[in-house]
């Protein structure tokens, strides 16, 4: 799911489009495309990077304050121009952008074909222009709110027609959409980050809510619509966060955050003199978290690392019996839960789906939904019974550096947390909370002082990688593996160090690297003996 952003108000849209699709880049995407309005519809597409889309633009004066642009990540259709989005209906006067998918697509165009419709994409989303005009009376609030009875699937998307130029209505349903209020103008995104420039001041819609938008303001609705209430969130984070400040990615960037964002990960959460780690967010369900006699971690990816370390650390410290799932294996089977089980939610963005959905079937079994989340006002931070955020600004980068590092402070702090109201000692709650104060100052120092250039260096050409891992170490080496797959293409697998020789060694030859994390921890010596 790619980049949505939507502009209404007086000033020109097209360099509010552009901007906000650049800030969303970050997400990957194949193409990208964007719709103008003044007196008539202009529309724009490109494959390739943004940079393709403008040059389309070139010196064209298009002017106009309404408009909607997108960048799409292929799900249904190559990448091509015909596939970009905006995609219309056959009169051109109905603009949809969209993330996500349609399930039903190809019945539905199925029978708007019969009925004359005319298709210009492979696309999914192209059946949603395609259902308004079939539709419209006249009232496109109305209309749309019949489109989104018929369609099924997952969703976010921004409707415009010129038919009431001076309104975009938006719609969510498992993809997420913000809308940033402005003074007498209103930017509409996908994330947050495509917004922070104009308005700090922004309103999360749910699943299920649809909105109007006009200059003015804006009106939400739920699906049976009824009209609702929202709350206008403050953003804490700031542009500058989002913005590279001279490194060469915000890969980079992140990693070299580290050491502050663990001080914030920390920041008021460590007392040292009573052994506690004082986590605000728990303690409306401090009483229950006393009663509780299992933990399932749910997350995906990285974050699900994170959660395998959470794991190792509950169990040792905390005495309480853990188990991590992958969110999407999570969802779809039928987990035994019951009150006395927390289930805790791991996500930076607070809207991964498989996650969302995960916990969703948890609270409807009875378990206390905790959130690890990033993302202030997040779904999944809304949705949770309780949680702690990691408060470290925004992780532009895909690929999870500091959010990770902030996941497993947390978790650290949670063992402390949930260690301290059951078998954990004053002292050993104290020993744990100093380590983890001095671990900003240590990830410093190992940023200033490392030889990860000249390894990489040495070993860039190699096609296979192993990392190799005991105990916390286990987890983090297939987390070592995941992002030297996803960020340098190179094959690689994670194994717990004692592992490898029940097999996979046979693989091993001078072409394939090993790489052993093995830091003087508590089985420091069992290493000895391995590598002898
Ligand atoms: N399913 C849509 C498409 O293939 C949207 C993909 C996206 O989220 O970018 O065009």
């Amino acid at each position: 799911m790619c980049g949505i952003v939507g502009y209404i108000g007086k000033k020109q849209a097209m360099p509010i489009l552009l901007d906000g699709l650049k800030k969303l880049e970050y997400r990957g995407y194949d193409s990208s495309g964007v719709a103008i309005f003044d007196k008539t519809t202009k529309t724009f597409k490109s494959v390739g990077k943004i940079k393709e889309l403008e040059k389309k633009i070139g010196n064209k004066n298009v002017t106009g304050s309404i408009g909607i642009a997108h960048t799409r990540w292929a799900t249904h259709g190559k990448p091509s121009k015909a596939n970009a989005h905006p995609h219309s209906d056959c009169t051109g006067k109905f603009q949809v952008v969209h993330n996500g998918i349609i399930e039903n697509y190809a019945e539905l165009k199925e029978k708007l074909k019969k009925k004359g419709h005319k298709f210009c994409s492979q696309t999914d989303t192209e059946v949603i222009p395609h259902l308004i005009e079939d539709l419209y009376k006249g009232d496109l609030a109305k209309t749309l709110k019949e489109v989104l009875h018929i369609i099924k699937g997952a969703y976010g998307l921004v409707v415009f027609s010129e038919k009431e130029p001076k309104k975009l209505f938006v719609a969510r349903c498992g993809s997420p959409l913000v809308i940033g209020v402005g003074e007498g103008e209103t930017v509409i995104a996908s994330d947050v980050s495509a917004i922070l420039q104009y308005t700090k001041k922004v309103v999360y819609l749910e699943d299920g809510e649809m909105a109007e938008i006009t200059m003015e303001g804006y009106r939400v609705f739920d699906a049976s619509s009824n009209l609702v209430q929202k709350n206008i969130e403050d953003v804490k984070w700031d542009i500058e966060e989002v913005s590279k400040k001279g490194f060469e990615h915000f890969m980079l960037k992140e990693i070299f955050e580290q050491p502050k964002s663990l001080k914030d990960t920390f920041g008021g959460r460590i007392s040292i003199e009573d052994g506690r780690a004082k986590l605000g967010g728990l303690n409306e369900v401090s009483d229950r978290l006393r009663d509780i006699e299992r933990i399932i971690i749910v997350a995906c990816g990285t974050a699900w690392h994170a959660g395998l370390i959470g794991e190792y650390m509950l169990e040792e410290y905390a005495g309480i019996p853990v188990e991590v799932e992958w969110a999407s294996e999570f969802r779809y089977r039928n987990p035994i839960l019951d009150k006395k089980t927390a289930v805790i939610a791991i996500s930076q963005s607070g809207e991964t789906a498989d996650t969302l959905a995960g916990i969703r079937e948890a609270k409807n079994k009875g378990a206390l939904i905790l959130g690890v989340v990033n993302s202030v006002g997040s779904t999944i931070a809304r949705e949770t019974d309780a949680g702690i955020y990691n408060h470290i600004g925004p992780e532009v980068s895909v690929a999870s550096t500091k959010a990770f590092t902030s996941q497993v402070a947390i978790l650290a702090l949670m063992t402390v947390f949930l260690g301290r109201q059951r078998r954990m000692s004053l002292v050993m709650g104290q020993r744990i909370l100093s380590e983890l104060k001095e671990l900003p100052k240590r990830v410093e120092e190992f940023l200033q002082d490392n030889n990860v250039e000249e390894i990489a260096k040495r070993y860039y050409k190699v096609k296979d990688f192993a990392f190799l891992g005991r105990k916390y170490c286990q987890p983090l080496a297939s987390e070592g593996a995941l992002k030297l797959k996803e960020i340098s293409y190179i094959h690689a697998e994670g194994f717990p160090s004692g592992e490898m020789k029940h097999g996979s060694i046979a693989l091993i030859d001078k072409k394939f690297p090993s790489f052993f994390i093995a830091p003087k921890d508590s089985v420091k010596d069992l290493k000895k003996l391995l590598m002898k």
